[in-house]
């Protein structure tokens, strides 16, 4: 994997002319991974730069976050952007209002399975749910070892009957449990179908996209433009297969001021 900016040259040479769309995700790539998620915001830098690249019109900006729609949405704060939330799962932006569709009764069952959570996780202390609309998370980061099987087979027993009739999917993550709609639909998916939409409009067949991502979730979107635009981990982590990669977050701001400098 090649470090972007050693490579500037052969990078500038491929989207010069063309219209830019820059996909982002946000936790640990324009913004660094926080200790407390609720606290993070956009710096009013990064901020200002991603106003002036979404206003240009030579530039398309969109998050693909796996935060809920209203959590990206609020953190970010920028008008004129797409915004994708619980990785893929919806989309918003101008005449954009997409959702995936969802299987039959995925609502009650989430509903369900949220109060036997709540329950369970007001009982040990550090566990908690978080609902994030289209999919559900037992976090249990906090929480003390020994109360960590007995909050996994609390999850298991609660989601049991729905994944046997797929409507539902478990993600394991990092000391959490997440629980997702059963629809084969991801950041890559979600990606494809954003570029598809805007390939359609006037213009639309000059458009060269960009991805950067950070996590492994990322990962379904650099494949899906793999041969079509150019993708860029955040960390040099091989595993994702992005064609680039850049150091950390504030090579991300350094990034887009290049682009910015480009398309004047
Ligand atoms: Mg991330």
């Amino acid at each position: 994997m090649k470090y972007l900016f050693k490579e500037w040259e052969t990078v500038r040479k491929k989207f010069k002319g063309r219209r830019l769309l820059l996909f982002l995700d946000f936790d640990g790539t324009v913004v660094p991974i926080a200790r407390t998620p609720d606290k993070v915001v956009l710096p009013d830098e990064s901020a200002a730069l991603l106003s002036k690249l979404a206003r240009s019109p030579q530039a398309d900006v969109a998050f693909i976050s796996g935060r809920s729609l209203k959590d990206v949405r609020r953190r970010v704060g920028l008008r004129g952007v797409v915004y994708s939330g619980n990785h893929g799962l919806e989309i918003r932006g101008k005449r954009i209002n997409f959702t995936v569709s969802l299987p039959l009764g995925y609502h009650e069952a989430v509903k369900k399975i949220s109060n036997i959570l709540k329950r369970k996780a007001s009982s040990v202390p550090g566990a908690f749910v978080e609902d994030k609309g289209l999919s559900l998370s037992l976090h249990y980061r906090l929480a003390d070892k020994k109360s960590v099987p007995g909050l996994r087979s609390a999850f298991y027993a609660a989601v049991a009957s729905f994944l046997s009739c797929r409507k539902v999917r478990v993600r394991p993550g990092k000391m959490v449990l997440e629980l997702r709609p059963a629809v084969d639909w991801d950041k890559g998916s979600a990606v494809s179908w954003i570029l598809r939409r805007q390939t359609r409009l006037p213009g639309g067949r000059n458009i060269f996209p960009f991805y950067l991502g950070d996590d492994v979730t990322d990962r379904d979107a650099f494949r899906a433009l793999k041969g079509k635009g150019i993708t860029v981990s955040v960390g040099r982590n091989k595993r994702l297969c992005a064609d680039y990669y850049l150091k950390n977050q504030s090579e991300v701001v350094e990034f887009l001021r290049r682009i910015y400098g480009e398309l004047r």
